[in-house]
């Protein structure tokens, strides 16, 4: 075998561990045991003993550490790659999050340790919790939810115990089409029906839809703003007058708040209940289903529903849990939530303090539109900019038979991480570069759009046989997450 080489792309194929190495050799020298031997066979059971030791790979510790390492090269990651995966906000996580979560005082910590004992911590979640009500201009937030989904449950459940707590059972929950699937999928687990308002060609929400659809059966209307077609929606406040006016509620979908840090507060704009996804926004790592914090605002009447216990400051300066709460849904998560990835976002926000947030936006704005302008004379622009954080874009491929996929596999080739496809219009890329890209990575990547965007037309068997650099290359997309066989020949 020919040795690989360290680094993307990998053109031939890396050995296995068994291939590697030779008999005898090994990572590990252990010494004899001084203790005397047992016969295995009557202690154990011969039953669970196999009659041949394991066929363990031989390799020496440096040949092992190199393996691994090669492996873990073939992987894309945010350390190594552009993810303009839009709606994702796969932005940097800097460091200095591990190093705070990771100090002794907060990594040891037992989530049944006496509240005297566990003040920092208490203090900090505290603070973080008030950083967010600051954020988001709501009176009250909870840090319980895991994740974002788990914050449109937890905001959809506030708002239905609020309306049972005035006598109404409201079962219809408005949201616009270009809501996030979990939307949906949230008004389900909450035994409230989903019905769909919409949209006007420039993106913004249709209000003669939405004062036709909203109704004193309607518990709230779900929205997300800027949006997922990656505008801001100027009509908020009417839109939030209109929902008003039936007695039902405005929730945002705040799971990206990467173009509002610093520029407007929801609450000013209307908003009753909203959910951040710190592992967005707020720089905590996330990808591959990790954990994740929703935590979720609510405005002052509904105070009484948020889950319990709620980390307090108490008269005395100390800090806190409590379980008082007239009217509390109760616990939505055990123990205090994502206590690690929060303790990431705090660390985030008082790394780069209120200036820095506000930068942030500024940045991840001007980095959507300048991307959009060095694109737009190539792909479609389905809805006129300016852009908030993210935008929506669709290839020229008439007669060429080339699909959105196989443009995202082509992009591979370039070094960068596919950007969200075919959501939520048909054939779209949905391209979100975050505020943590250089001006020569947002440039490397628009000439690498357009470098397929030429090949299209002039070679097209090129694009659709994508990718070319990579280990594997095409899958059978569906068999592979239904029925993934990651096995060894
Ligand atoms: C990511 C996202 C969600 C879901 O958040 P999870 O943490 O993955 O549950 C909801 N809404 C929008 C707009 C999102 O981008």
């Amino acid at each position: 075998m020919p040795i690989p080489k360290v680094g993307l792309p990998i053109d031939e194929g890396l050995p296995l561990l068994f291939e590697l190495g030779s008999p005898g050799a090994g990572a590990a020298s252990i010494r004899r045991s001084d203790v005397p031997e047992i016969d295995r066979r009557r202690a154990i059971g011969a039953e669970f003993l196999a009659d041949d030791a394991p066929d363990l790979p031989a390799v020496g510790e440096l040949d092992l550490v190199r393996h691994y390492t090669r492996l873990s090269h073939r992987l894309f990651s945010v350390d190594g790659n552009f993810y303009p995966l839009g709606s994702c906000t796969m932005k940097y996580n800097p460091r200095v999050n591990e190093t705070a979560a990771a100090m002794p005082g907060f990594a040891d910590l037992h989530p049944y340790q006496d509240e005297r004992d566990v003040q920092g911590i208490l203090e900090l979640l505290h603070r973080l919790r008030t950083d967010l009500e600051e954020i988001s201009g709501l009176a009250e937030v909870t840090l319980q939810p895991s994740a974002g989904a788990a914050g449109e449950m937890t905001g959809l459940m506030i708002i239905n115990a609020y309306h049972r707590s005035r006598g109404e059972n409201r079962t219809k929950v408005l949201t616009p089409d270009s809501a996030h699937g979990t939307n949906p999928a949230t008004c389900a687990v909450c035994g409230r029906s989903a019905s769909t308002v919409k949209s006007r060609p420039d993106g913004r929400v249709d209000l003669d839809d939405l004062r036709a659809q909203v109704d004193e059966n309607t518990a709230a209307l779900m929205i997300t703003n800027p949006n997922t077609v990656g505008v801001f929606d100027e009509q908020i406040a009417e839109i939030a007058k209109i929902v008003h006016a039936k007695g039902a509620e405005l929730y945002l979908d705040g799971a990206n708040m990467n173009a509002l840090l610093g520029i407007a507060r929801p609450g000013a704009f209307g908003v009753d209940v909203m959910h951040f996804n710190t592992h967005k926004t707020f720089s905590t790592p996330h990808g591959g289903g990790g954990p994740g914090a929703g935590p979720v605002g609510v405005a002052k009447h509904l105070k009484p529903f948020l889950p319990t216990p709620q980390v307090i400051r108490r008269d005395d300066g100390s800090f806190g849990w409590s379980d008082e709460r007239e009217h509390s849904i109760g616990k939505v998560r055990s123990f205090y939530g994502q206590t690690g990835v929060l303790i990431r976002a705090y660390a985030y926000i008082r790394s780069i303090g209120s200036d820095g947030l506000l930068n942030v936006s500024r940045k991840a704005v001007l980095a959507a539109n300048y991307l959009a302008a060095r694109l737009k004379d190539r792909f479609d622009m389905p809805f006129p900019p300016p852009y908030a954080h993210e935008f929506i874009m669709v290839p020229r491929v008439a007669g060429t038979g080339v699909t959105e996929l196989d443009i995202a596999k082509r992009l591979i080739d370039h070094g960068f991480h596919p950007p969200t496809m075919s959501w939520p219009i048909a054939h779209c890329l949905m391209i979100e570069p975050t505020e943590t890209e250089s001006l020569a990575t947002l440039d490397a990547f628009a000439d690498a759009m357009l470098a397929i965007a030429d090949e299209i037309d002039a070679a097209p068997e090129t694009v659709k046989t994508a990718p070319h650099t990579m280990p594997v290359k095409r899958m059978d997309e569906v068999t592979a997450s239904r029925k993934p066989n990651v096995r060894w020949k």
